[in-house]
């Protein structure tokens, strides 16, 4: 069960456990000062967030102590891995910025080998093939109170046992009929120790090595083996597989194998309102809840890319949360502000009104274009300025305007007076109303052409900053706004009998069809990413964008407390912009 103890607060970067089990390896000249770790991704899936952190801990343990780390697909059940998995796999690890370099392995290159321990066993009298049905098996294995009973076949001769596994491999026996199983103990405290299967038969195509085998290995006893031929020293994996920690060593000590790698647990990452299973990340595609794995409302690593997270971002968050032996869940914030941090120094401003309402300056001429300073980056002065067009007729957000707003609204209303982000201060001197809807269509004001540049030479103060666009030089574009794919803060803690589809927000996505942009916009390169001010950060898409035509995907808000802040107030009737 989960801890949800609260791990908002940034930890400084220290050396964690297993960091500390490394170096005293080290220390002791464990493994002749050798550091080798693998990362072991099943291709059955994308990527999600939490593989991410099992990337940046192997490759980084690598990196700190001089060692090397091995991207290995673990591709022993054929009946749900494909290529575009395996493909996928390659490009989000490299993305984050890993490197394997030569040490590309499949468990499957390993087959034959992996196959021959098994004959081992069998000659050892350490294996026998099992002619039990899957009921009867899980019958004979007793519980967790009861011990098991011996398979009335396991006392079959080496002979016996050699040629049958010989004919499961060749394909004469139908699937399910035969398995061939370690001979540990079947009255062990440990379930895994209980004559675990070793081999099943699987009259399946595999993406590598096609028909050429019946059967396949099973994970317990094909990771210890991967692990010792790949000569891994630290074989890191999630919690549950803590009491698989016997068998792991059973089939490491029991089989010819070169080296003895140690397996080392640490507890899987989960995160506030995100589901973090490729099994069910893989119904959402396949129900098409999203509109695939790289889905910017996706935890997938290719739909945190295309929402516009960085590779820098990502990293940074599985550092700040760290490595530990409990169970815990991280506030989705702290992967937000972990973007919010980078983009923050990186990404350009820009003026984006995404409901546009129409401002008429009535004393500014109406054949004058000005063109504007404005500021590309406050937090980066090398970003420098560029040029922003101001005329007679500008949009604003319809956000930033009301009727009959309350007084502590300090936007623009009748009578109120605010600086236009970067040009001047303007007064509302009336509006006008869709008689037959009763929606304001346009908004009368006057500018004060003394504060150009958004300052008032007379000491004036103006308590609201909007940003505004030029309607005749405004580019119109796509931008989808999003939230969290879930609505509860753990979606997979469902009701008797429910789903954690339940738990899917259906506001999830909305689409604003025809923002109006500053103009360089309309240019942006996908995978660009950009601050509009006052509303977050944006990534292009990198799907849907075409040239002329980008979609600007928001990759998170400005700041969780301000929309927080925001939010709160929005309920009591007043609004702050600044
Ligand atoms: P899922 O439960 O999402 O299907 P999995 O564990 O079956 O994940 P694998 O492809 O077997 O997926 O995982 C590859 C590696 O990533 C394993 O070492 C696994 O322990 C690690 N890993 C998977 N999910 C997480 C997570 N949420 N947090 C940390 N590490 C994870
Ligand atoms: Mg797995």
């Amino acid at each position: 069960m989960n801890d949800r103890s609260d791990t908002n607060a940034v930890p400084p970067v220290a050396l964690h456990f297993i960091d500390e089990r490394v170096q005293a390896d080290l220390a002791a000249g464990r493994y002749g000062g050798r550091v080798h770790t693998r990362f072991p991704p099943e291709p059955n899936g994308y990527l999600h967030i939490g593989h991410a952190k099992s990337i940046c801990l192997n490759f980084g343990l690598a990196q700190r102590f001089g060692g090397l780390c091995n991207l290995r697909f673990d591709d022993t059940n054929p009946t749900t891995e494909e290529v575009e998995y395996v493909e996928s796999i390659q490009r989000d690890v490299r993305w984050l910025g890993f490197e394997w370099g030569e040490r590309l392995y499949y468990a499957s290159d390993f087959f034959e080998r992996i196959y021959g321990f098994a004959e081992e066993l069998v000659r050892h009298g350490k294996a026998y093939v099992c002619d039990l049905g899957p009921d009867d098996m899980s019958r004979y294995r007793g519980s967790l109170t009861a011990p098991g009973t011996d398979s009335p076949y396991r006392a079959r001769s080496v002979a016996e046992n050699l040629d049958l596994l010989e004919r499961m491999r060749r394909g004469e026996f139908p699937e399910g009929s035969r398995t061939l199983r370690a001979k540990i103990d079947m009255a062990s405290p440990n379930m895994n120790l209980r004559d675990p299967v070793l081999y099943r038969i699987l009259k399946a195509a595999h993406h590598r090595t096609g028909t050429a085998w019946s059967i396949y290995p099973t994970y317990d006893y094909a990771h210890p083996l991967c692990d010792a031929l790949e000569s891994i020293t630290h074989s890191i994996c999630t919690l549950e597989f803590e009491n698989h920690r016997p068998l792991y060593d059973w089939v490491r000590d029991n089989c010819s194998v070169p080296a003895r790698p140690e397996q080392i647990e640490f507890a899987r990452l989960n995160v506030t309102y995100m589901v973090l299973s490729k099994r069910k990340l893989l119904r959402l595609v396949n129900e098409r809840r999203v509109l695939g794995w790289d889905d910017p409302r996706m935890p997938t690593i290719s739909g945190l890319r295309r929402r516009g997270y960085t590779a820098e971002a990502l990293r940074t968050f599985c550092e700040r949360i760290g490595v530990a032996r409990f169970t815990s869940t991280v506030d989705i914030v702290q992967l937000e502000n972990a973007l919010r941090d980078d983009l923050n120094k990186r990404a350009p401003r820009a003026m984006a009104v995404l409901r546009p309402l129409e401002v008429l300056i009535e004393n500014y001429p109406s054949d004058t274009v000005e063109e504007l300073t404005a500021r590309n980056n406050p937090e980066d002065p090398a970003a420098g300025e560029r040029k922003v067009k101001f005329s007679k007729r500008l949009f604003i957000e319809r956000d930033d305007f009301r009727e009959d707003p309350p007084k502590d609204f300090y936007r623009l209303g009748p009578g109120r007076e605010v600086r236009l982000r970067y040009a001047y201060y303007v007064k509302c001197t009336g509006f006008d109303k869709d008689p037959a809807t009763g929606e304001v269509t346009r908004v009368h004001c006057t500018y004060d052409p003394a504060t150009r540049g958004g300052d008032s030479p007379d000491g004036r103060k103006v308590k609201g900053t909007i940003h505004w666009v030029s309607a005749e030089h405004a580019q119109r574009a796509e931008v989808r706004l999003y939230d969290h794919l879930f609505g509860t803060e753990f979606p997979e803690e469902v009701g008797e009998g429910q789903d954690f589809m339940v738990n899917l927000n259906p506001k999830s996505l909305e689409v604003v069809r025809d923002a109006a942009l500053e103009a360089m916009l309309i240019d942006a390169e996908p995978g660009s990413r950009w601050q509009f001010e006052r509303h977050g950060y944006f990534c292009v898409d990198v799907v849907d964008s075409r040239p002329g035509a980008p979609v600007f995907n928001r990759a998170v808000s400005l700041k969780d407390s301000w929309a927080k802040l925001e939010k709160k107030q929005h309920a009591k009737g007043a609004e702050r912009t600044r």
